[in-house]
């Protein structure tokens, strides 16, 4: 019976949980709508999980994390209808078959091209959901314009309405944001459409919207992304995955996203004015932004394994959203910027590497559970491994460059400090033998 803290499935499993808790509430929101779009998502990815296995043993079968990867999409998927003054109630039916291809397309291509066979170079470098909703809404930005495209989703990028109120032109014009105009179009827009958002009594005052925004933004959005609908139950699952998985989740990712969007967007009410309170609070809640926060950005496999370099990941995935979505209008442009900040990781992993210790450190471990017997599986790239080596080494930096046969960089990296103690191979939820791994690193570069 091995005893081992966590394991790779038991992260999958606590995920799986978190994301069905959210796809279940969203039915609160969008009604049976968003349910048939995560069985969908859920069921093309699951299956073209199942054809690769049959076709070839290098796509070996998980189906676990496929249900994951396909519920990310339909959470990630916009199926609202935010133009102002919208009054569908089950958006996507409004907008036909078509509103079901287009996550089913973004699910069986996120997972053949970007999970399937980007996993074959060892190791993903972008995050598959949102490369794939990106190569898609890519195909439609042209045919967006004109009537003629058959997947052309009825979603957010339309809006010339909510785009005004806060966008800064790239040749110099911009619409200075006043608050009732954000404020008013942000209500009509994720509001309830059963309401009537031109009856002051019902919908509040328009001379001080920010209840109402406040109450759209972080309890309920009738409109938009899936995973969206509520930030607080985002939120509230986001936390509850990262307490289940301490120690192996990149939470610092979240936190520096989430500072950094509230300085970048509060600087941009500085410059080009209006409701500082409102553009934050549409920069941090908008869309399905808070869901990336927790649920993307934190992504192992696509994020950088030391602190520092997941802190400068988190900070610039902000800088890059606010400024792209102010300069643009390109209102859903997390999904834009994660890519971008997922291939700057190679550089970021030389940032905050641990520099190693000539003396033992007493380090904490984390209480051993009785998981059974598991396979080893690639490195998840958690980063776990940095942060538990009794002798503060970059154990999977090494191991890398080991695996390479780069022995200069293993000794430049300190693998001859090497303590033995077995602390590594404890910790790692891939169950990867780090432990004999780098001590035969050791020996090799000590007689060389
Ligand atoms: S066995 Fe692993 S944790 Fe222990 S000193 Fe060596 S590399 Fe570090
Ligand atoms: S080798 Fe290190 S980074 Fe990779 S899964 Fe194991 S503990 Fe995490």
């Amino acid at each position: 019976m091995v005893k081992a803290p966590m394991t790779k499935d038991l992260m999958m499993q606590y995920t799986l949980a978190a994301l069905f808790g959210i796809a279940f509430l969203s039915y609160f929101a969008f009604g049976l709508s968003s349910l048939v779009i995560c069985l969908i998502s859920v069921g093309v990815a699951v299956g073209c999980d199942m054809l690769f296995a049959k076709l070839s043993y290098r796509f070996p079968k998980n189906t676990m994390s496929a249900a994951v990867f396909g519920l990310i999409v339909a959470l990630s998927y916009s199926l609202g209808l935010p133009t102002a003054m919208a009054t569908e109630s089950t958006p996507v039916l409004a907008g036909g078959l078509e509103q079901y291809l287009y996550p089913a397309l973004i699910s069986a291509v996120g997972l053949i091209v970007f999970k399937k066979i980007q996993g074959l170079a060892g190791r993903k470098y972008v995050n598959p959901a949102a490369i794939a909703k990106l190569l898609i809404l890519g195909l439609l930005f042209l045919p967006m314009f004109s009537s003629m495209s058959a997947l052309r989703p009825a979603d957010h990028l339309a809006s010339l309405d909510l785009q005004n109120p806060l966008t800064a032109g790239l040749f110099g014009d911009y619409y200075p944001m006043e608050t009732t105009t954000l404020g008013t179009t942000l209500i009509t827009c994720y509001g309830s459409p059963s309401l009537d958002p031109m009856n002051p009594y019902t919908f509040g005052s328009y001379d001080n919207p920010l209840p109402d925004v406040l109450f759209n933004m972080l309890v309920l959005k009738y409109h938009g992304w899936i995973g969206g609908f509520s930030s607080i139950v985002v939120i509230l699952m986001g936390l509850a995955l990262f307490a289940a998985c301490r120690g192996y989740i990149k939470w610092r990712i979240t936190l520096a996203y989430l500072v950094t969007t509230v300085i970048v967007s509060a600087v941009m009410g500085g410059i080009f004015g209006g409701d500082i309170v409102l553009r934050v609070l549409f920069h941090v809640f908008m869309g399905s932004s808070i869901f990336m926060a927790f649920f993307m950005a934190t992504d192992p496999a696509t994020t950088p394994l030391t602190r520092l370099g997941q802190i400068i990941f988190g900070a610039g995935l902000a800088i890059l959203t606010v400024v792209i979505q102010t300069y643009t209008g390109f209102l859903g442009a997390s999904i834009l910027a994660l890519p971008i900040m997922n291939l700057m990781c190679p550089l970021l992993d030389r940032v905050g590497l641990p520099k190693a210790s000539t003396t033992r450190l007493k380090i904490k471990l984390p209480k051993a559970k009785k998981l059974g017997d598991q396979m080893t599986t690639d490195c998840v790239r958690c980063g776990r491994c940095l942060t538990t080596c009794c002798k503060n080494l970059p154990v999977i930096m090494i191991k890398e460059a080991a695996d390479k046969g780069n022995w200069a960089r293993v000794e430049k990296l300190g693998a001859a400090y090497c303590d033995n103690c077995g602390h590594c191979s404890f910790v790692c939820p891939a169950r990867i033998d780090l432990k004999s791994i780098i001590v035969s690193a050791r020996d090799k570069i000590k007689k060389q």
